[in-house]
C-alpha cells in the first residue's frame, strides 16, 4: 500500500544525524526530569547548560556567534523531537530571542549575548504581553524614558515564558509616548542579573505545559544602558516584532503538526489494543474513519508546513503565509488531539495518560504567538 511520505523534503544526512543526537538527549537528559520540573514549575538550569553543550540551542545561528551554523531545518528537528516527546522546555523562545538579536543587534550586542544564549548560560525571554494588552501590542504601557546613557523602565509584563530563569529579555517598551502608534515602540534587551528595579513573580499555574515557567515581570525605575536598544534608532519595535513573528509562527505551526502526528500514532496503537464489544476498537468503522480523517488533516498540515519551511530557508516566507500556518495548524492540532482523546475513552481524561497531557498542552497554541482570530483578521485584510 502506498504510504504518505515518511520524511520531510528539507531533511538531509546531516539533520538526520542531528535528529538522533537530539532524540537521545531528550530521552536521557530532559524526559526523566520532566515530572520534577512540572512540580517546581520550571526546568533546572543544568538542563539549559547541557542543551547548550550538545548544540541543541541556537542551532540555526551562525558559528561566528557560537551557534550551530545550521538552517531552520536544524531548528525544525529540535521542535519536532520536543513536540513528540511531550517535554516542554522553552528552547524555542531562546531561539526567538537570538533571532531578534541577530536581525537587529549590532556586532557588539551579537558578540556579547549570542554565545551565552547558545551555551545555555543565559536563558532568554521575550516580553511583549502586558496585563492590559496582549493581542493589541500598540496598547503597550511599559515605558522607557531616556536619562543620559540609560533608559529608565517602568511597567510590567505577564505570561512570559522562561520568565523565572530569564537572564536576558527582549522587552517591548514605549519609548515615545507622543509618537503615532507604530512608531512609539522599541525593543530593549535587559540583562536581569543584579538589575535593580527588576522583579519576577512566581511561575503562574497553567493547565498544561507546567514544566515551562510562565511569569509576570515587574519594572520599577529599572535602569538599562541605552546601548541595549535593538536597532539603530527608537521607534522600530513594532516593525521588528512583525517581521520576527514569521519565525515564531512557523515554529508554532511545526510543533502543532508534529504533536498531531504523534497523537495519531499513540491513538492508533491504543485502539488496536483496547477491546469493546469483543473486538479491538480499531475494528469499529467510526474509529477507523475518525483516525483516517485525523491522518488526512495532519498530512495536509505536514505538506503545508514543509512548504513553509522550505520557503523560510530560501528567505521567502511571507508574514501572511506564516500567519495562515500558525492559525490553521494549531486549530488542526486541537481538532485532531480532541478526537484522539475521544477514542481513548475515560483513559483519555486521566492526567497520567499521554493523550490527556497533549490535549492540555495543545490548547494554548491557539492563543499565543498571535491569537488565531487576530491572524485570521490579518489574512482577511489581505483580500
Ligand atoms: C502559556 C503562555 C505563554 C506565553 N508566552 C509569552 C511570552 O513568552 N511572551 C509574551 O510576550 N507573551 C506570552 N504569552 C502571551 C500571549 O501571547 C497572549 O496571551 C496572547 O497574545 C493573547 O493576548 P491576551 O491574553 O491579552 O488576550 P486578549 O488580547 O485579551 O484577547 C483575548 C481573545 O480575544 C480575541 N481577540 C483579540 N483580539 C482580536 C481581534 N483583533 N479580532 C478577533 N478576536 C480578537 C482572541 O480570541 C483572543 O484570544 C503567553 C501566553 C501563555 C498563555
Amino acid at each position: 500500500m502506498t504510504s504518505v511520505r515518511d520524511e520531510s523534503p528539507w531533511m538531509t544526512d546531516e539533520t538526520r544525524m542531528f535528529r538522533r543526537t537530539v532524540r537521545q538527549f531528550i530521552e536521557t537528559e530532559l524526559a526523566p526530569h520532566h515530572a520534577h520540573w512540572e512540580q517546581q514549575g520550571y526546568p533546572d538550569s543544568e538542563a539549559w547548560l547541557k542543551a547548550g553543550k550538545i548544540g541543541l540551542l541556537l542551532s540555526d545561528v551562525p558559528e561566528e556567534y557560537a551557534g550551530g551554523g545550521g538552517t531552520f531545518a536544524h531548528e525544525a528537528v529540535v521542535i519536532e523531537e520536543l513536540a513528540r516527546s511531550g517535554v516542554h522546555f522553552g528552547f524555542n523562545i531562546q531561539s526567538i530571542v537570538a533571532h531578534y538579536i541577530l536581525a537587529y543587534g549590532n556586532e557588539e550586542q551579537r558578540k556579547r549575548w549570542l554565545p551565552a544564549l547558545a551555551a545555555g548560560e543565559l536563558v532568554g525571554a521575550v516580553g511583549l504581553t502586558e496585563p492590559q494588552s496582549g493581542s493589541d501590542l500598540q496598547g503597550t504601557r511599559t515605558t522607557a524614558r531616556r536619562d543620559g546613557d540609560h533608559y529608565v523602565i517602568n511597567g510590567s509584563k505577564t505570561f512570559i515564558t522562561n520568565g523565572w530563569q530569564a537572564g536576558l529579555i527582549c522587552l517591548a517598551v514605549r519609548t515615545d509616548p507622543k509618537a503615532p502608534g507604530p512608531r512609539a515602540l522599541s525593543l530593549i534587551v535587559i540583562e536581569t542579573k543584579d538589575l535593580s528595579g527588576y522583579r519576577v513573580g512566581h511561575p503562574l499555574h497553567k493547565i498544561g505545559r507546567r514544566a515551562q515557567d510562565t511569569c509576570e515581570l515587574f519594572f520599577d525605575e529599572m535602569r538599562v544602558p541605552a546601548a541595549n536598544l535593538l536597532g539603530s534608532s527608537e521607534g522600530r519595535g513594532l516593525l521588528q516584532m512583525m517581521d520576527q513573528f514569521r519565525y515564531e509562527r512557523l515554529s508554532i505551526g511545526l510543533s502543532a503538526v508534529a504533536a498531531a502526528e504523534h497523537a495519531i500514532k499513540i491513538t492508533a496503537d491504543y485502539v488496536k489494543e483496547r477491546k469493546a464489544f469483543g473486538k479491538p476498537l480499531m475494528d469499529l468503522q467510526n474509529t477507523r474513519f475518525k483516525l483516517a480523517e485525523c491522518k488526512t488533516e495532519a498530512h495536509i498540515g505536514r505538506v503545508f508546513i514543509d512548504n513553509c519551511i522550505e520557503q523560510f530557508i530560501a528567505g521567502q516566507l511571507d508574514s501572511l503565509t506564516a500567519a495562515m500556518a500558525k492559525y490553521w495548524l494549531t486549530d488542526c492540532q486541537c481538532r485532531v488531539i480532541d478526537e484522539c482523546v475521544q477514542l481513548h475513552g475515560g483513559y483519555g481524561y486521566m492526567q497520567e495518560t499521554p493523550i490527556a497531557r497533549m490535549w492540555a498542552d495543545a490548547r494554548v497554541q491557539r492563543i499565543y504567538g498571535g491569537a488565531n482570530e487576530v491572524l485570521k483578521e490579518m489574512v482577511a485584510s489581505s483580500l
